[in-house]
Formats: structure tokens, sequence, C-alpha cells
């Protein structure tokens, strides 16, 4: 079993400052294609851990 299953991110686009909480798989998605609001380019310096599952960031 893997620590990193049920991980959360918080994302925040570099493009657009668009701000979201992603799972892992998410996180992936929008590392492989960009942004889905701008499509701007991103990286993994653009998503930081959150601890509980039901951190309410938005
Ligand atoms: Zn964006």
């Amino acid at each position: 079993m893997s620590p990193d299953e049920g991980s959360r991110y918080a994302f925040v686009c570099p493009g657009c400052a668009e701000s979201i909480a992603v799972d892992e798989s998410m996180r992936n998605v929008l590392l492989e294609r960009g942004c889905v609001i701008c499509e701007t380019t991103v990286t993994t310096a653009a998503f930081r851990r959150i601890r509980s599952i039901d951190t309410r960031e938005l």
C-alpha cells in the first residue's frame, strides 16, 4: 500500500491563478495537458500537498 494513495493537492495555476483541490490522478492530467482553464503548462511546483482529505481549501 502506497502512502501517497488518496493524496490531495492544492493546485494554483501559474497562468490564470485558478485554485482548485485535486487528487493524484487529476494532478497527473494537469501535468500532462496543462491547466484545464487556460491551458498553461503546469509543473509540479504548482501543487501543494494537502494533508487532510476534507480540507476546505475552496
Ligand atoms: Zn490556468
